[in-house]
């Protein structure tokens, strides 16, 4: 069991060996069930969102999307959040690719604590598309610049207690504090920065990366282990290289 788990270590510290600036294809990875929840708040203003627009359809066309492979959902928010798309929505790439590309910007407040409740309720469950009942992983990824007008903490606690590895993305001139709150912890781990919405395009492998080795590792995990913490583990362990 344990030799596996070290083979399966040395195969993946191979590939990253051999990843260069290509881009990171998600070739193996079978499932996976994966919410962005996108700031819109006026802080981040309208050119900076297309940024951020341009990043999600990059990350998404390196996905191996469909029903029973990669699921993408997608909710934005400034005071209130937006239902864009569910994970049951748009179960091909070109229909999630111009899904994306119709999302426009809110310029409104920033309440990300209830847009994190929100995606814990309307987006992962069954009837939303979740395969979580299928041991399908189930991620989120935050994407703000963390200076949220409400509470962050509880809600944050409860998406990751209901089963959800929570990635936390900060661009321009983010609350580091902010989004070590939100997402998994160790959270310097868990969290990606970036100083400006122009160098957020070279994040893309880095997220593709510790996504998908995630993901990856999970599936090859199923028949070794059966708790979250090789999932958890896993995603370190991509970190880390
Ligand atoms: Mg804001």
């Amino acid at each position: 069991m344990r030799g596996r788990a070290v083979l399966l270590s040395i195969i993946l510290a191979a590939g990253f060996f051999a990843v260069s600036a290509q881009p990171v294809e998600c070739e193996a990875v079978t499932v996976g069930d994966i919410v962005f929840l996108v700031d819109s708040s006026g802080s981040i203003g309208t050119e900076n969102f297309k940024e951020v627009r341009t990043f999600l359809s990059k990350v998404i066309e390196n996905l191996d999307i469909g029903p029973d492979k990669v699921r993408v959902g997608l909710a934005q928010y400034g005071t209130d959040p937006v239902q864009e798309f569910l994970l049951k929505d748009h179960m091909d790439k070109t229909s999630l690719l111009a899904a994306v590309d119709k999302i426009t910007f809110l310029d409104s407040g920033t309440e990300t604590g209830k847009a994190i409740n929100f995606i814990r309720d309307r987006y992962f469950t069954a009837e939303a598309g979740s395969r979580a009942s299928q041991r399908v992983p189930q991620i989120a990824v935050v994407m703000s610049d963390g200076e949220s007008s409400d509470d962050v903490s509880i809600p944050a606690k409860r998406l990751r207690e209901h089963g959800v590895l929570v990635f936390a993305i900060g661009v321009g001139s983010y609350n580091r504090k902010e989004l070590e709150i939100i997402a998994n912890h160790p959270s310097g781990d868990f969290v990606i920065t970036s100083d400006t919405f122009q160098a957020l395009q070279g994040l893309r492998n880095t997220l593709l990366k510790s996504v998908c080795t995630s993901l990856e590792a999970q599936r090859e995990g199923n028949n070794i282990y059966s708790s979250s913490w090789f999932q958890v583990y896993s995603v370190l362990f991509s970190l880390i290289m």
